[in-house]
């Protein structure tokens, strides 16, 4: 059977949605409360507001503020069912998307959305020293390195490991390495410095490397030039042209040096879920899948791919970049388009991208804006509009709500109220 039939005895058309990222739930949320059954599977049972991962790795904000139960978002959506597990493959030929459990679900129309994980560019050994910012949980192992750090250097006796406990390295010179180092910086030197006996915070070394010869590529040079000159008023060590050699527990090895550091954060790279090897579509060299205008897999018609593991290009025949706003219009369209498609026949249109403005933080009163053709806006003002619109974003208003008051009591006190390890007692 390919279509189930509804209580009112219609016969419903079942879509299946992979990952309830900001992607897919936009496309659920598109769906909602039509005459579509529709399923959405995730392996966690929250939705993340990824953009703000830093804030909760540099305990500005704790993970419920950032994270919003699935369930709850789309309570009020009783033709969506919330499934929790993980996809590992997909039957194309029975249409059934295939979970961890051994258990299917049948779908007739299929979308993938399922993001994006971190890439050590072949250097997987590198992982376990250098922690990336994904997940909550990464976000968390990266607050309690960096707390467990300065608890260690407040002991010791040794001055050499004093400075490589309060060394942080920072990989990857994009907007979340600027993120990173910025926020970084700021916890060791405004939170923390009070808080110590027998170190001085201070003085702790934040250093950010980026293998090209500048930070932030996309965007305009300005702009970039800006947030270098932000970063080094914040106390940041910016190393442009360094491509990491090596990084183990020691620290970094830049240029055949070693670079001691207790704690190395990994914000590099990032590449397409494996969704391409479900469906056996041959991926770009970012492993992402390339779909046809109207969102659906090239040559798979019924499945649909979007936000950061599809590839589209715009007008210019550049790919669209990984980015929630991406992600979000492309789940909104696609929604909308399948809910007419499969109530109304209509056919299935084209997606278009609206740059909404694509931004980066530097501190807690500084950011950078670039919304295209030659418009851009820096500084406090940017960052005004940066938080203005990432509360709007949050999911629920009571989150809205906390996070800004976070917000306003740590920009007045520079306190940051998370600074909690959460992490098994050190011996
Ligand atoms: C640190 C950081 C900061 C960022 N800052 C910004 C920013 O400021 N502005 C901006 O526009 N973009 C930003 N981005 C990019 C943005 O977060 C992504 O482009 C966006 O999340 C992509 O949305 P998505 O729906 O494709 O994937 P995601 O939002 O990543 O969602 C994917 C979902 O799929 C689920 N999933 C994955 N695999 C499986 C599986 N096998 N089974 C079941 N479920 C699965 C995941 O649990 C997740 O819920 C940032 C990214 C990072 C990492």
């Amino acid at each position: 059977m390919s279509q189930e039939q509804s209580s009112s005895g219609a016969v419903t058309a079942r879509v299946v949605i992979v990952g309830a990222g900001f992607g897919g739930l936009a496309t659920a949320k598109a769906l909602a409360g039509s005459e579509v059954a529709v399923t959405l599977i995730d392996q966690h049972n929250y939705h993340l507001f990824v953009p703000l991962l830093y804030q909760v790795a540099t305990a500005a904000l704790s993970p419920a503020d950032i994270a919003e139960p699935i369930r709850h978002i789309l309570s009020g959506a009783p033709n969506v069912n919330v499934v929790m597990g993980r996809v590992t493959g997909i039957d194309q030929g029975a249409r059934q998307v295939l979970l961890a459990d051994g258990s299917g679900i049948a779908y007739d129309r299929l979308v993938i959305a399922t993001g994006s994980t971190s890439t050590y560019f072949g250097h997987d050994a590198w992982a376990p020293h250098a922690a990336s910012l994904k997940s909550l949980e990464e976000a968390r192992t990266i607050r309690t390195r960096v707390l467990q750090a300065f608890e260690r250097a407040e002991r010791t006796q040794d001055p050499a490991e004093r400075a490589r406990l309060m060394t942080i390295v920072v990989v990857g010179g994009g907007p979340t390495g600027v993120e990173m180092a910025g926020s970084i910086a700021e916890l060791a030197h405004h939170a923390l410095a009070r808080d110590f006996r027998h170190i001085d915070p201070t003085t702790a070394r934040v250093i950010l490397v980026e293998a090209g010869p500048r930070l932030l590529t996309a965007f305009p040079e300005a702009l970039a030039a800006y947030a270098l000159g932000s970063l080094e008023r914040l106390g940041v060590s910016v190393m442009t042209g360094q491509a990491v050699q090596d990084i183990d527990a020691e620290g970094v090895t830049l240029a055949g040096r070693v670079v001691p550091a207790a704690t190395v954060i990994w914000g590099a790279g990032v590449r397409a879920s494996p969704a391409a090897g479900w469906l056996g579509v041959t991926p770009d060299r970012n492993g992402r899948i390339p779909v046809e205008p109207d969102l659906s897999v090239t040559g798979c018609p019924d499945v649909f791919a979007l936000g950061d593991t599809a590839l589209i290009r715009d007008a210019a025949g550049e790919p669209l970049p990984g980015l929630a706003q991406v992600a979000q219009q492309q789940g909104s369209h696609l929604g909308r388009a399948l809910r007419e498609a499969l109530t109304q026949g209509k056919p299935l249109p084209s997606f278009t991208f609206q740059n909404r403005g694509n931004a980066a933080i530097v501190g807690r009163h500084a950011a950078i804006f670039d919304f295209g053709r030659g418009r851009r806006l820096k500084g406090f003002p940017a960052w005004l509009l940066w938080a203005a619109v990432h509360v709007v974003l949050l999911v629920d208003f009571a989150q809205r709500t906390r996070v800004s008051l976070q917000w306003l009591w740590r920009y007045l006190t520079y306190r940051r109220g998370a600074r909690l390890i959460t992490a098994p007692p050190a011996r």
